[in-house]
């Protein structure tokens, strides 16, 4: 299968995170200063590049800013895990989105 090299955003709008979750997604990274939220918390200062749902969306969070943190990959791998252990862990890409 031959894919254009804007196919990855373009897929990824598709699956439900169109323009205004970018908007409020660099707006919590700008907030959390690109920090990740989670390690501040541990005491460790490490740099966000994804930024997570507090309260899982499967479970009902919205994506207010309020229910946004910015968060690591490693952390975020985490999370994801522990948020969706009832079910298979998806693949979360080197962007940090599910694969
Ligand atoms: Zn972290």
């Amino acid at each position: 299968m031959s894919r254009k090299p804007w196919a990855d955003k373009g897929s990824r709008h598709k699956r439900g995170y169109g323009a205004a979750w970018d908007r409020i997604r660099l707006q919590a990274l700008r907030r959390d200063c690109y920090l990740c939220q989670p390690c501040m918390r541990a005491g460790r200062i490490t740099e966000a590049r994804a930024v997570d749902h507090i309260t899982p969306k499967a479970q009902g969070g919205s994506d207010d800013l309020a229910n946004l943190q910015s968060i690591c990959d490693e952390c975020h791998k985490d999370k994801t895990a522990r948020d969706e252990g009832w079910k298979r862990p998806p693949t979360i890409g080197v962007d940090g989105w599910p694969t």
